[in-house]
């Protein structure tokens, strides 16, 4: 059949809510990632797909098909973690160094960010020196010598890609099966045995209920182990901002403090605990718990952290005093009462318009902008009293207006949520 006919074969059936063969799902994938099937037919496909749903055999095949639509790594011996996306998300910058320490390797591919939750790669990269474009021979000899190599995913599953682009300008973003391939093929062609979801939920994440990333969550583990991969996931809460730093160089300052077992917001202490357990159990380590606590006590993952710094060229002295920016502003609370809630979604954008972010591929960002926030839900408060510092030049009066409108005051006591809620 030729890929002409395939995608309009597919575009019928799905029309009417009819089941596609694997096969017909690996020849529409292929085609477009070839040219021969044009935008306007992937378009028409995607938004039947939309409606109509796809049983789980079709999203496994669709994922299939993407994850082998180019290069494909193996490293079954490694494990890995993908957070969903969270504004001030730093749980790769430190559960991954805490996990090598305790002899669990990991072999990360990671992104660039888009919109208000920074990538992993930015953040990194605000570390003069550190790149994260290594060859594989490179990437290999570095899991094998340090245990922890983490470098931008470049061409991996770039079907998913091509189709996510789409997705994103022909409002078929959010759809479960489309989004649970998409994510599960990247990781597929990653290769890693042992992976861990973290699936935010909230107003700062993808997921806005309970329910809903429950349900993403229960379909990653599923595809995951269907293609061979050791899964389980988190559902953890992104209603408020993760910690205290919000931007690349503010973010990495707060991890080298976890990392260093210094005092960091419980919600994040909490979460990065939580995740290199569930990771080393994975991995089949024994007493993770203790292991985890092992290696924050005695220095282990620091040390973990500057050694895989320094081997992808970061200056790991430079960990210690990291430069952000020198404009610095700070904003208060309008009254008195308790915080009820910062919202995750309103910081993340107050971080963007300081230029923590871009909001279209190829914007610059300011490594050293963003926002600390310095009261949590449940802190007491009084009128005046400070609750953020910006950084950066851009907008400072927008990211203002932004921190005051996400700040939620509640004039009785408040209980903050836990930061973990729910596991698959
Ligand atoms: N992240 C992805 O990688 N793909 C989606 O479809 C949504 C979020």
């Amino acid at each position: 059949m030729s890929f002409g006919s395939a995608v309009l074969d597919a575009i019928e059936t799905k029309k009417f809510g009819g089941e596609l063969s694997e096969g017909l799902i690996r020849d529409v994938v292929e085609g477009y990632s070839m040219g021969e099937v044009p935008d306007y037919q992937m378009a028409s496909l995607l938004m039947a797909i939309f409606i109509q749903g796809m049983s789980y055999e079709e999203t496994l095949a669709l994922t299939r098909a993407m994850a082998e639509s180019g290069e494909t790594y193996t490293f079954p011996e490694c494990v890995d973690k993908h957070s969903t996306g969270g504004v001030g998300d730093k749980v790769s910058l430190t559960a991954l160094p805490i996990v090598a320490a305790c002899g669990a390797p990991v072999a990360k591919l990671s992104g660039s960010g888009l919109g208000a939750t920074g990538g992993t790669i930015d953040k990194l990269e605000s570390i003069p020196g550190f790149s994260s474009n290594l060859s594989e021979e490179q990437f290999r000899d570095q899991v094998d010598e340090i245990g922890l190599a983490i470098i931008e995913a470049g061409d991996l599953a770039p079907a998913d890609k091509e189709i996510y682009a789409l997705r994103d300008t022909t409002g078929t973003v959010d759809s479960l099966p489309l989004i649970g391939s998409s994510i599960v093929s990247k990781k597929a062609a990653t290769g890693a045995g042992h992976l861990l979801y973290d699936v935010k939920r909230g107003s700062g994440a993808f997921m806005k209920t309970t329910e809903e990333a429950r349900e993403l969550a229960e379909l990653l583990v599923r595809l995951s182990e269907d293609l061979g991969i050791d899964a389980s996931a988190l559902i953890t809460d992104m209603d408020n901002p993760l910690g205290s730093a919000i931007g690349n160089a503010l973010e990495v300052r707060e991890s080298v403090l976890l990392l260093k077992n210094e005092r960091v917001p419980e919600d994040l202490a909490d979460e990065v605990r939580n995740v290199s357990t569930r990771l080393l159990e994975l991995k089949g380590i024994s007493d993770p718990e203790h292991a985890v606590e092992n290696a924050l006590f005695s220095g282990a993952s620091y040390e973990k952290f500057r050694a895989f710094v320094s081997a992808q060229g970061g200056d790991a002295d430079a960990l210690e005093d990291l430069p952000v920016s020198a404009e610095v502003s700070e904003v208060k609370s309008p009254r008195g009462g308790y915080v009820a809630r910062f919202g995750a979604s309103g910081i993340g954008s107050a971080a963007l318009a300081l230029g923590a972010g871009r909001e279209k591929k190829g914007d610059r960002i300011d490594p050293g902008s963003g926002v600390e926030i310095l009261v949590k839900p449940g802190d007491p408060l009084e009128k005046d009293q400070p609750i953020a510092r910006l950084y950066g030049e851009r907008a400072a009066e927008r990211a203002e207006q932004l921190v005051l409108e996400a700040l939620e005051i509640s004039d009785e006591p408040v209980e903050p949520p836990p930061a973990i809620l729910d596991s698959r």
